[in-house]
């Protein structure tokens, strides 16, 4: 897919409302340590759904949510809004603005085009769309350390990824549960 724009709101260390309009072409993000380039790609992870929150580097999911300073008060949710246009169907590209938004004590609401949908739905779009919360186009700090070590079922894993069957995967676990 074509990612065009990113919302942040509460998120990690994006405190006020943030918009990024990201072009077309290589975007490099810079700035000094702890400035929060690595929460903007964990932004773009989470609201592709991602479930671990060890990969949110947190203890809980609740851990996103921006938790105060000595001079700030902690947010009581983060909202992320990821806009772009899909990979081409059929030849066409679709818009796709897809929305999460976590609150204390009531976990996260998905909304994909305006509709509240499941975070399966969402896993679903873009594990078909082979741009996953786990992508490997999403190259995250010591991933490249974390291929080298991996497991040969974990490595299978990621060549899955990359090879847009996944979504084949979350079907099937969904078939077995019923
Ligand atoms: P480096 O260059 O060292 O990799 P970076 O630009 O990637 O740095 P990040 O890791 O994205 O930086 O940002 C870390 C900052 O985000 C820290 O200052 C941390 O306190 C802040 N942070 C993370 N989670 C939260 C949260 N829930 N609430 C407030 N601040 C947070
Ligand atoms: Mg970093």
């Amino acid at each position: 897919m074509r990612i065009r724009r990113l919302k942040l709101s509460g998120f990690k260390s994006f405190v006020e409302p943030a918009e990024l309009r990201i072009e077309p072409g290589l975007t490099g993000v810079v700035g000094p340590n702890g400035c929060g380039k690595s929460n903007l790609l964990e932004a773009i992870r989470w609201v592709m759904g991602e479930s671990s929150p060890k990969s949110m580097r947190g203890g809980g999911m609740e851990d996103v949510i921006f938790a105060g300073t000595s001079t700030r008060p902690p947010r009581s949710f983060a909202e992320v809004v990821l806009s772009g246009e899909t990979a081409p169907i059929d030849g066409a590209r679709e818009e796709l603005e897809v929305v999460r938004r976590i609150e204390r004590g009531a976990g996260s609401a998905y909304r994909v085009n305006g509709r509240d949908v499941r975070a399966k739905d969402v896993a679903l779009i873009f594990a078909d769309a082979a741009t996953g919360a786990h992508s490997p186009a999403l190259v995250s700090q010591g991933k490249i350390a974390a291929v080298i070590a991996a497991k040969p079922t974990e490595r299978r894993a990621m060549l899955e990824e990359a090879a847009g069957i996944a979504g084949l995967h979350v079907r099937r676990k969904d078939a077995e549960q019923k």
